[in-house]
């Protein structure tokens, strides 16, 4: 399963009076999340950072976020198991119809929603919201985790 990430507002927070000055902060479990979603899904940029096949943007935003340290260490060695991506006109350009995939975004533009409905896909957007609520990687984990305990295990008939 594909699992592609936002970054803004999904796992860096606009955070409190440092909004200000467009200030970024990790959302709360940050590394835990990632290592969590990098050990059990494809995981692929999807972020107006970086859209034409690299990371280098990505990883310098949560370095400046989560400031020196040996945290930002341990999070840049996670980024690196993500898949950068490449698109031009809307970030759902870049996603894979054809396999099953869940997009993890605060507010997806217009153009990507419109395209999620042409392919029946809308239910694939799993909305965070870090900016109004710090520790909601949290609350998306325990939910995915569900999702993916259902899967595993297909109801047997009788
Ligand atoms: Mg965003």
């Amino acid at each position: 399963m594909r699992l592609y990430l936002d970054v803004d507002g999904t796992l860096l927070r606009r955070s409190g009076h440092a909004r200000l000055r467009g200030d970024l902060a990790p959302a709360d479990h940050l590394p835990e999340f990632l290592e969590w979603a990098t050990s059990h899904f494809d995981c692929v940029w999807l972020t107006s950072r970086d859209r034409d096949g690299g990371a280098a943007a990505i990883r310098a935003a949560f370095r400046q976020a989560i400031g020196p340290g040996d945290e930002a260490d341990r999070v840049d060695r996670l980024l690196a198991r993500v898949a950068p991506s490449n698109w031009h006109r809307c970030k759902a350009d870049a996603i894979d119809f054809a396999a099953p995939f869940l997009w993890l975004d605060d507010a997806p533009e217009e153009d990507s929603l419109d395209l999620l409905e042409r392919h029946a896909a809308t239910d694939r957007w799993v909305p965070v919201a870090v900016d109004r609520n710090p520790g909601d990687l949290r609350r998306v984990m325990e939910m995915l985790e569900r999702r993916r305990a259902g899967w595993a295990a297909p109801v047997v008939q009788g």
